[in-house]
């Protein structure tokens, strides 16, 4: 019996899988390469390149490998990307999940665990956001990955595979052991960001939107750990296994950051003052997103250990120093 990780060679799945190996699990990774790296995929894990959509692939894949499980993580992430090509994000996330969700029917799969995201709520009228709060993505992003929830929600009930949809809020850190990163090019996620101008790798940042209604005029964001976050995962599969029903859950600590507290919090764990410019807003971002996150904590019993902003600022600038170093 195997799990299959779907994106397993990318940020979050890569340490999804080095969670699942050391719980013992038989894991196979399909993973496309296209924003991920074979490096990442830890050793124990079988690599299959390829795409999701390739149905003859994962098909064979599935029986072969008798995979009882699939956490998926395979798709586009940039917000401002998925407003400029919807179409691409439309199928890369919406049309290739779909395909990957009629293998696991078809090959008889239990569990499906999907990586969904905070963007499906758009701009909550109240934080922290619960489950059933109103749906209302603002970009073709989170409404790509809300078809995603709706399609595996309505062939979960009609096929009787079992599922676990995560909305993730923002994921940030690495791997405490060093082992793997955010690694992407060109990311634009705050943590990475000005870690990499700590590091010189930029020479400034900015801070997009200062007057925000929020104590200190720029944006509330609940950063979680990536590690907290694929603990999630495998305490959700654990649960499902067990015979819980399918559930949709929040990720998140249900606690809120500043753009400017975050700065400060990198300029303190990397000791370098750098060069921050207040900017204009950046078109679509909510003035605060936050999680409650008690339904994934009641559920199945996940605990953080890693709910410490300083702590995921260190092991960020940790990975991002290591990965200067290899691309040297
Ligand atoms: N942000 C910023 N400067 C940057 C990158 C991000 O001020 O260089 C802000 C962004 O406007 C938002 C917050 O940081 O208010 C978190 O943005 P990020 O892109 O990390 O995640 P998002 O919440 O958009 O998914």
């Amino acid at each position: 019996m195997a799990i299959l990780v779907t994106g397993g060679a990318g940020y979050i799945g890569s340490h999804m899988v080095h969670g699942l190996l050391a719980g013992g699990e038989q894991v196979v990774v399909l993973d496309n390469l296209t924003t991920g790296f074979e490096w990442a995929v830890a050793q124990g894990a079988k690599l299959v390149v390829g795409d999701i959509a390739d149905q003859a692939l994962v098909g064979k894949l599935i029986a072969e490998h008798h995979v009882e499980a699939i956490i998926h993580f395979a798709g586009s992430i940039v917000v401002p990307e998925s407003v400029s090509d919807p179409l691409g994000y439309y199928k890369n996330n919406t049309v290739n999940s779909r395909a990957l969700i009629e293998c696991a029917v078809k090959g008889g799969v239990k569990h499906f665990i999907f990586s969904s995201t905070a963007a499906v709520y758009g701009n909550p009228e109240k934080v922290p956001v619960g489950e059933d709060d109103p749906i209302l993505p603002v970009s073709p992003y989170g409404s790509s990955k809300l078809m995603t929830e709706i399609m595996l929600r309505d062939a979960a009930f009609a096929h009787g595979l079992s599922y676990g949809i995560l909305r993730y809020f923002n994921v940030a850190g690495a791997d405490p052991q060093g082992r793997t990163g955010q690694s992407t090019k060109g990311a634009t996620h705050l943590i990475k960001v000005a870690v990499e101008t700590a590091l010189g790798r930029r020479a400034r940042m900015d801070v997009f939107g200062t007057n925000y209604p929020t104590p200190d005029g720029t944006c509330l964001r609940d950063y979680i750990h990536v590690t907290d976050l694929t603990q999630a995962h495998a305490d959700l599969l654990a649960y499902l296994r067990k015979g819980g029903a399918s559930v949709t859950a929040n990720c998140g600590y249900g606690r809120g950051f500043s753009v400017l507290e975050v700065i400060q919090t990198v300029k303190k764990v990397s000791g370098v003052d750098f060069k921050v410019e207040m900017s204009e807003r950046r078109p679509g971002d909510p003035a605060q997103i936050i999680a409650s996150s008690d339904r994934i904590r009641a559920l199945s019993g996940w605990k953080p250990q890693y709910d410490d902003l300083s702590v995921i600022v260190g092991h960020a600038l940790a990975w991002e120093r290591k990965l200067m170093a290899k691309r040297n």
